[in-house]
């Protein structure tokens, strides 16, 4: 056999729990390590080493992708009550995304992969829609309160020099709610310029929407400082690119979405990602389907998949059963990785590599091949559902092909 692809820059590993942690394995055993001489950098996020590194070891890992550029990650648990008593743990430690992401200021993508015979609930939709979520702020960052009847409300910014400014909310003459929201321009540029990046990395237009006619201060906000860093920074490089930045209200965003082709990226405020991601996802078929890399404005990249540690699968492994769980978006994870690495580092075997694994793993399902989950969605007459190994080696038999 050839001489294995060479990799000039460490790739940082995160290597998470569960099913996930066992497809991990797999996908490195058999599809990677045969082939590439895998330069990592390897970080156990598994939930025993967090609660043992006092989960140093997750902001070590963010760390080391601030430092090389590129990561891929497994999926790891959140822990909850549950898991603090099944790990045993001192503390219901955060979420590693959570971590991560707070430590890049990034910004993450979701993408659908599109194969033959599972076909998207929307008909016209032929080409990936990636969805972009702020992530931070908004509702999410809210502070709220129930109103007596008889009391008035009112928004008050007291400023450096102690100064304040009052606005009416509302006069209460029977009982309500009411809710403080909040946003910084700084996360709103920092978000602007992963989108309009991302953009240029992919290839996409890109779109933006909120509901700029109702909230004439927030949301218009939004929709300048997108307008002021576009004209700026990014006009010339879109045109040059043949793409464009299309900014519309949110609703009008929603009928065009639908009646698209897909092929673009749109770009959410927070709420409206997680609403929309869960639409998006759900109407293009399949959650492990899903890929997710969170960009940082300096452009660095980590790739996910967009479930998590599937683990019901795990368990029903444990006991020595045969699970057909899919690896796809995991696998996808390390080719993305691979192939960012690789334009980054100017080593096209690489890239090549990483595309012809993807290209392999679509012909598999494509061949009629697939784990269980996408058996129940595939129109594929011939198909044939294969455990979480097997499914591996049928991809491996058409890598080899191609290689
Ligand atoms: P999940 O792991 O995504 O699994 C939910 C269900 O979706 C599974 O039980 C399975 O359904 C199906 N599924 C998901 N991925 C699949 C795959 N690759 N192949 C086949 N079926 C798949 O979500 P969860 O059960 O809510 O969470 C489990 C753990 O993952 C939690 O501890 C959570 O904290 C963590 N999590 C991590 C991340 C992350 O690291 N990014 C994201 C989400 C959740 P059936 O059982 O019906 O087959
Ligand atoms: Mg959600």
């Amino acid at each position: 056999m050839a001489d294995k692809i060479k990799m000039k820059t460490p790739l940082v590993e995160m290597d998470g729990d569960e099913m996930t942690r066992i497809i991990w394995k797999m996908i490195k055993d058999n599809l990677l390590t045969p082939y590439v001489e895998l330069n990592t950098e390897y970080y156990d996020l598994g939930l025993k080493k967090r609660e043992e590194t006092k989960d140093q070891i997750t902001v070590d890992a963010a760390n080391a992708t601030k430092k090389y550029g590129v990561a891929v990650k497994c999926a790891t648990i959140t822990p909850n009550a549950d898991r603090v008593k099944e790990y045993n743990l001192s503390q219901m430690w955060k979420s590693p995304n959570g971590t991560i992401r707070a430590i890049l200021d990034g910004t993450v993508f979701r993408s659908p992969i599109l194969v033959k015979g599972i076909t998207p609930f929307i008909p016209s939709w032929k080409k990936p829609i990636t969805i972009a979520r702020h992530a931070y702020g908004d509702v999410y960052k809210n502070v709220e309160m129930l109103v007596d009847e008889n009391s008035k409300a009112e928004l008050v910014v007291t400023d450096k020099d102690g100064n304040e400014t009052r606005e009416l909310i509302h006069n209460f003459d029977t009982p309500g709610i009411i809710q403080g929201l909040h946003n910084i321009d700084k996360s709103i540029g920092s978000f602007a310029r992963a989108c309009f990046n991302f953009a240029l990395d992919t290839k996409q237009d890109l779109w933006f929407a909120t509901k700029d006619t109702i909230s004439k201060k927030y949301d218009h906000r939004f929709k300048d400082i997108f307008a002021e860093i576009y004209a700026s920074e990014y006009k010339d490089k879109f045109e040059a690119a043949g793409i464009e930045y299309f900014y519309t209200l949110i609703d009008d965003a929603v009928a065009r979405v639908v009646r698209s082709e897909g092929g673009y990226i749109w770009a959410c405020k927070n709420y409206d990602g997680d609403v929309m991601s869960d639409m998006v996802a759900t109407a293009f078929g399949s959650l492990a389907m899903m890929t997710s890399v969170l960009v940082s404005p300096e452009g660095i990249y980590e790739y996910e998949a967009a479930h998590g540690t599937v683990q019901r699968h795990y368990y029903r492994y444990l006991k020595g059963e045969k699970t057909s769980t899919n690896s796809v978006a995991t696998l996808f994870a390390w080719t993305g990785a691979l192939r960012k690495r690789g334009e980054l580092d100017d080593t096209p075997d690489l890239v090549d590599f990483a595309n012809k694994l993807e290209k392999a793993t679509i012909q598999t399902i494509e061949d009629g091949i697939m784990t269980g989950d996408l058996a129940a969605l595939s129109t594929l007459e011939n198909k044939q559902v294969v455990d979480t190994e097997a499914f591996l080696l049928a991809i491996k038999e058409r890598l080899e092909a191609i290689l």
